[in-house]
Formats: C-alpha cells, sequence, structure tokens
C-alpha cells in the first residue's frame, strides 16, 4: 500500500493534471489496486502555481511494488517529461508564467502528516520544505504533489471530471447538454453547476484543456451519478473517460478564523473595489465580489466588522466573508420643526439656527442609526468564488 501524487502537468498544448493522470491510472498494471483519487486545491498565490491549482494524489494497493515503480518510471519519462517546460496558455490571468515543472512522489506504506498539506493551501510553501518520499520524480511539482498525499479528508465533496476526445483538446468551445445540466443542478446535493442569476454553466472549464466538464456534489453518489447521466446526454459531444475525486473543494481549509476588527477608513478605488483600512490592517473587497464590495462600501470609520479571507502579503486580507458587526449612527444637524428645514451651524459651540425663521437650538447633531445593506455574512456571487470556498450556505 502507498500513495502516489502528482502536479504542476499542465501546458498550452496538453494541460491538465487530472488528465495526465487519468492516463497514468488507465495504465496501471492490472495488480494494482485504486482508492478514490483526490483533487486537491491549493494555496491560490503560489508563484509557481499552474492554472487551476490543483494537484492529485491516489492510495494504491499492490504486492508487487517494484513492478508498480517500474511502471510509474517509465510513464514519468514517457509521457510527463516531455511536459516539462511549457508554458500554459491563459486569457484573463496576466500574472507572470513560469514554465511547467511537473513533479510526482510515491510514499511506501507511510505519507506525511497533514501539516504539510496545511502549509500548502494557507502560504508559499518552497520546495526545500517538503518531506522526503519513497520516490521522487521532476521539480517544482513536487509540492503539490506531496501536499495532496498528505491532505486528510474532513468533510470533503467530490467531482465527476469527464475528458474530451483527444481531436477536440486545444478548442475552446465545449458541447454540454444544457437541459441535463439544469436538471442535475436541481439535485440537493450537487453544487456551482449554474450561476443561478445568469443561468450560465459553471462545469465547464474555459480555454484549450481536455477537461470537458467536472460536476461538483455533496456525496459521492451523486457526483457519479451527475457526471454519467451529463455525459451520456445526446447534446453532450463524445468523451474519453470519467472519474469521481474526492476534493477539498468549498471547504474552507484555505482559511484561519475570521477575525473583527474596527474601520479606520475606506476609500473605493476602481470599478468599485474597496480598500478599508482596518485596526488589523488593509481588508480588500474586489470589484467582483459583488455583496461584499456593497457592505465594503458602506462602512464608516468606527464600524466595528468581522471578515475572513486570504493575506498574499502581509498586512493585507483579500476579503471572502465580511459582516457587519456593529456600525456608528451617521449625525445630521436637527430639523426646525416649525419649518421642516435643517437648521444650520452657528460655529463651534454656538448650537444651530434654522435659515427661515432663525429659531435657535443647542443641539449641534441628531444621531441616526444606519441602515446596513446587509445584516449577516456576506459571499461573493458563485461565479467568483475560490474553489476552496465553502458556501455560507452550508
Ligand atoms: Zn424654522
Amino acid at each position: 500500500m502507498g500513495w502516489l501524487g502528482l502536479d504542476d502537468t499542465d501546458s498550452l498544448e496538453q494541460g491538465c493534471t487530472t488528465y495526465t493522470f487519468h492516463l497514468l491510472l488507465e495504465g496501471l498494471p492490472d495488480s494494482v489496486q485504486i482508492s478514490t483519487p483526490k483533487l486537491v486545491r491549493l494555496w491560490p498565490f503560489a508563484q509557481q502555481r499552474t492554472r487551476g491549482n490543483a494537484a492529485v494524489a491516489v492510495e494504491l494497493k499492490t504486492e508487487d511494488e517494484e513492478q508498480l515503480l517500474a511502471y510509474l518510471e517509465t510513464f514519468w519519462k514517457q509521457n510527463i517529461v516531455p511536459l516539462a517546460g511549457r508554458l500554459s496558455e491563459s486569457n484573463h490571468d496576466v500574472r507572470q508564467q513560469y514554465p511547467s515543472d511537473p513533479g510526482m512522489v510515491w510514499f511506501s506504506s507511510d505519507r506525511p502528516d497533514e501539516t504539510f498539506y496545511a502549509a500548502s493551501v494557507r502560504q508559499e510553501v518552497q520546495l526545500s520544505d517538503v518531506p522526503s518520499a519513497t520516490r521522487a520524480w521532476g521539480g517544482q511539482g513536487r509540492i503539490g504533489a506531496t501536499a495532496a498525499v498528505s491532505w486528510r479528508e474532513r468533510q470533503p465533496t467530490w467531482e465527476a471530471i469527464v475528458w474530451r476526445r483527444v481531436e477536440r483538446h486545444g478548442q475552446n468551445e465545449r458541447l454540454v447538454c444544457d437541459s441535463t445540466l439544469e436538471r442535475i443542478d436541481q439535485l440537493p446535493s450537487t453544487f456551482l453547476s449554474r450561476d443561478p442569476r445568469k443561468g450560465t454553466s459553471l462545469v465547464a472549464p474555459r480555454g484549450p484543456c481536455p477537461v470537458l466538464f467536472g460536476v461538483r456534489a455533496r456525496d459521492f453518489t451523486t457526483a457519479q451519478y451527475a457526471g454519467l447521466e451529463l455525459r451520456n446526454a445526446e447534446q453532450t459531444e463524445d468523451s474519453i473517460g470519467m472519474r469521481v475525486f474526492v476534493t477539498n473543494q468549498a471547504t474552507d481549509d484555505h482559511l484561519s478564523e475570521p477575525v473583527q476588527t474596527t474601520v479606520l477608513s475606506s476609500e473605493i478605488l476602481n470599478r468599485g473595489s474597496t480598500c478599508i483600512v482596518t485596526e488589523n490592517g488593509q481588508w480588500m473587497a474586489f470589484e467582483e465580489s459583488g455583496p461584499i464590495k456593497r457592505l465594503a462600501q458602506w462602512f464608516k470609520p468606527g464600524d466595528v466588522i468581522e471578515g475572513n479571507g486570504l493575506s498574499p502579503e502581509a498586512g493585507v486580507l483579500h476579503l471572502e466573508k465580511l459582516r457587519l458587526i456593529s456600525s456608528v449612527p451617521s449625525r445630521e444637524r436637527p430639523m426646525c420643526i416649525k419649518c421642516r428645514v435643517r437648521m444650520k451651524s452657528m460655529g463651534s459651540g454656538q448650537g444651530c439656527r434654522c435659515p427661515k425663521c432663525k429659531d435657535r437650538t443647542d443641539d449641534v447633531w441628531n444621531e441616526v442609526a444606519r441602515i446596513p445593506p446587509f445584516t449577516s455574512w456576506v459571499q461573493p456571487p458563485h461565479g467568483s468564488r475560490r474553489h476552496l470556498a465553502k458556501p455560507l450556505e452550508w
């Protein structure tokens, strides 16, 4: 018994670590027993991450480890080494591209404990920090491969991934039956299949990679059922294989405990992105974060708020969850009861006066409670959430 991990085989033409892994599993010697493969999302800001920043792993049982290792050696040389050094293509990503640097690891009998996974999902990890494997191949990808091996499943989710025919790889458009997808989306256990506001599909990736679609569910049986239904639907294009992965998607594993703080100031930036300066550093609410951005824009200095997210750099939090704890009242000049107009300040310490009838009052301000746009936790809309983000409804 042992654990196999693989990462960073994405590239322009062949893209997608899940597909390489599928081919590897398909070719395993008959004597090897395969458990449910794992798809593990990692630290989204990793400097040399691949597009989806996902790594894969599987538990394998065999009486003949030598035969298995010989197979892995051959597969590595023939199918993965040629992928190294390629750049992955992305239209919606301007960050610096790193050539893919695949890694594969085999842990015989014992695997690293969960601490390595926990670090890899919450912060940048260096190659020198990777626990040593029984056998290891390649470079940078060993980080994700080892993290995937060391992941322990706690309230995981499942994703049925279907790959399209080889001659369709490299093309951007995909044919996935929309009416079947609509039906699958209604199943209580599936999630993030369609955007409920726009009615658009969330199961098919964009771009040239081999994945036709991936259907997510909160249990294995539903993921498998939904995957097969969608794969076999008449209006879905032909495919070459399907596997159900157990995943850390929608687990919030990337987040620590939420932080409570007080707003010091805030500034609305480009396209509504909002920077809140708090007693605990800068909290960023980005344009695409929807309700988070709207709530952030409403905050005033003195409001007490609670938030959670990731810090790509010290002192900056990218908000993924946000709520108001208590708000400071707004202040208004008193009204003149007779004229129903707002009074004006007479200057420091001299009260207010009605501009019409000249009546006076010693009151300087009236305090009025502000009405927030949301009174409980908010999250980004479906299409803008991280794979790792657990929906608030759960
Ligand atoms: Zn008046």
